[in-house]
C-alpha cells in the first residue's frame, strides 16, 4: 500500500474508550479513570501515538464526552479531528475528514461510542481514512501498552497476515463448570492462551467480519475466525494487562 504524503504512517489504531467500566466500581467511564493522575485513555493513546508506524488513531468516546475527550487528548497529537470536519491545510482521502499535513504525530479523530464494545468499534472503523490498510483494534483498557507491541501486530499484519493477535500463555488450571458450579471437567491449558490488544488487520479482513457479525463478540479476532481468516498469533507483553477491577488499577499503579 502507498501511503499517502500527508500520512505519518500506514496503520490506523481503533481505540474504542466508551464503556461505563461497572466491574472497576462506581465512577467515570473507565477510560477516564485515573492512573497516577492522569486517564487511562491518556496513557494508552500516548502509547499508541509513540509506535512510529501509527498515523491515525480513532478513539470511540462515551456519546456525551467527546468534546472532553477530544481536549484531553489534542496535547498528545499535532492533529486532531472531531466527527465534525475541521478547516485545514490538505484533504487526505476520507470524504468527510481535512487534514493538516504534518510527520511528527499520527491525526486523532474522536467519534461518539456505541451501547457495546462491537458497536464502537464499528464506529471508529467507518471513520479511518481510506488510506490505512493496516487497523488495529486496542482497548483504552490496556492502558500500558508497549509502544513495541504496537509495532510487532503490525508488522505482522503488513509481512502477510490477515489477522493478528498478541497472546499469553495461560498459567492457572482452567476448569470447566456447570450452572450449581461443579467442575465438569479441566482443560489442557498447554493449548490455551490469553488474548491482549492491539490486535491487527488488513482493513478489508475488518470490515468485512464487522459487516458479517451478527452477534456480540468480546474481540474483533473472534468476527474474523466467524468468517475463516485465519489468526495468527505474536507473543504478548504481561504490561499489556487488562484494567478491569479495581485490583488491576493497584497493580498498574505500582508497574507505572
Ligand atoms: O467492557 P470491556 O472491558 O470488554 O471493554 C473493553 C474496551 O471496550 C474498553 O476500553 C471500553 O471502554 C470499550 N467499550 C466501548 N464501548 C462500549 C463498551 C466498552 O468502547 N459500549
Amino acid at each position: 500500500m502507498t501511503a499517502h504524503p500527508c500520512v505519518r504512517g500506514d496503520v490506523a489504531v481503533l481505540v474504542p474508550a466508551a464503556g461505563m467500566g461497572v466491574r472497576l466500581g462506581p465512577g467515570a467511564p473507565k477510560a477516564l479513570r485515573l492512573l497516577r493522575g492522569e486517564p487511562l485513555l491518556v496513557h494508552a493513546v500516548r502509547r499508541v501515538a509513540a509506535a512510529p508506524s501509527v498515523g491515525c488513531i480513532v478513539v470511540a468516546a462515551p456519546s456525551d464526552a467527546v468534546d472532553d475527550v477530544t481536549a484531553l487528548l489534542s496535547p498528545l497529537v499535532a492533529r486532531t479531528v472531531t466527527s465534525a470536519p475541521i478547516v485545514a491545510s490538505e484533504t487526505c482521502g476520507a470524504a468527510e475528514h481535512t487534514l493538516e499535513a504534518s510527520s511528527e504525530s499520527p491525526l486523532l479523530l474522536v467519534v461518539p461510542g456505541g451501547a457495546t464494545r462491537q458497536a464502537s468499534v464499528a464506529a471508529a472503523l467507518a471513520a479511518v481514512p481510506a488510506e490505512f490498510g493496516i487497523v488495529l483494534v486496542h482497548d483504552a483498557a490496556r492502558a500500558l501498552t508497549p509502544p513495541e507491541l504496537v509495532e510487532t501486530v503490525a508488522d505482522a499484519v503488513r509481512g502477510g497476515h490477515g489477522a493478528v493477535i498478541p497472546v499469553l500463555p495461560v498459567v492457572d488450571t482452567i476448569k470447566e463448570v456447570d450452572n450449581s458450579g461443579i467442575v465438569v471437567g479441566t482443560v489442557d491449558r498447554s493449548v490455551l492462551r490469553a488474548v491482549q490488544t492491539p490486535q491487527g488487520f488488513r482493513r478489508d479482513v475488518l470490515t468485512s467480519a464487522h459487516a458479517a457479525a451478527v452477534d456480540e463478540h468480546t474481540d474483533d479476532a473472534g468476527m474474523a475466525e466467524k468468517i475463516g481468516v485465519p489468526v495468527h498469533t505474536v507473543p504478548g507483553s504481561e504490561a499489556a494487562m487488562k484494567i478491569t477491577r479495581p485490583f488491576d488499577l493497584a497493580i498498574a499503579e505500582l508497574l507505572f
